[in-house]
């Protein structure tokens, strides 16, 4: 008899274990493990927003501001299936992909979220969705440092120039009188074009340029001082995302808690310029 009761206060004890483990695990925030994490496409091409390393890591500008969003500090809040919203840091997936299909992926859902430089644009607007602006960016014009002929959009003009497919500086260039243009992957081959003297200039994101140019990785090219746009970046996902309230209310508290002015000044030794708080 002694012996049953001992096995009864075993299993009483078990069972008051078991059911304290399930109730901590409702009442915490739940683990990285918890969360499927979140994929997010960038085309490592474009430095120092997104690059990859000899070893096959990803770093930049984006992939930190992605990764401190990921982080619960940010505040950021997930819903999680059941209506049950929890305070959880997430992990995050990145999936490189080339930055020419990186809208149709998102409209196809086949990722969470891409960050890569993207431009917000009215037209892009239609078909995907756009976080708060994260970086003032704007397009420029580079040419060979011998060039003393082109200063700006009319002396553009009928000369031949190189763009990336599919971006912004792509768009801008089609609107500059009897230009002829080509069209290339990513930014390593523009510019190797240019240096080749196959074009005479690039029309490309200025911030992109100014970094490679200043950190040596690019000889022989300048940037023409004026910009010819003024952009904002957002990190896009597919319509109607239900990351997205979470991840804009995440950028508020990045660039509130000095986290983002962290960033910035990593990548770019300098002070964040004011951004707005939507777009246009
Ligand atoms: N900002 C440009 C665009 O959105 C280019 C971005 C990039 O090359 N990654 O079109």
């Amino acid at each position: 008899m002694k012996l049953i009761n001992f096995k009864w206060q075993q299993l009483i004890l078990g069972l008051g274990c078991l059911l304290l483990m399930i109730a901590c695990k409702s009442f915490y925030p739940t683990t990285n493990s918890d969360v499927k994490p979140l994929k997010v496409a960038t085309d490592p091409t474009f430095v120092p927003f997104e690059i990859q390393t000899a070893s096959g890591n990803l770093e930049g500008f984006d992939i930190d501001l992605m990764n401190a969003l990921a982080q619960p500090a940010a505040g950021l809040t997930l819903s999680l299936s059941k209506g049950i919203a929890k305070v959880a840091g997430f992990a995050v997936q990145f999936e490189s992909l080339p930055f020419d299909g990186m809208i149709s992926t998102l409209q196809a859902k086949r990722v969470d979220a891409a960050i890569s430089g993207i431009t917000i644009t009215a037209e892009r607007l239609k078909t995907i969705a756009f976080s708060r602006p994260y970086f003032k960016a704007g397009l420029a014009i580079a040419v060979r440092e011998d060039n003393q002929n082109i200063k700006d959009f009319k002396s553009l003009q009928g000369k031949k120039i190189a763009v990336q497919i599919g971006s912004t500086g792509a768009d801008f260039a089609k609107t500059i009188p009897n230009a002829k243009i080509s069209t290339f992957n990513s930014g390593p081959e523009f510019f190797q074009d240019l240096l080749n003297g196959n074009v005479d200039a690039v029309v490309s994101d200025a911030f992109a340029t100014l970094y490679a140019i200043k950190n040596g990785k690019l000889k022989g090219i300048k940037v023409v001082a004026d910009l010819l746009t003024q952009e904002y970046y957002g990190i896009a996902t597919p319509k109607d995302s239900p990351y997205l309230d979470a991840i804009n209310k995440g950028i508020a508290t990045l660039l509130s808690n000095g986290t983002y002015k962290q960033i910035y000044q990593k990548w770019f030794n300098a002070e964040p310029p004011q951004l707005p708080d939507s777009w246009p």
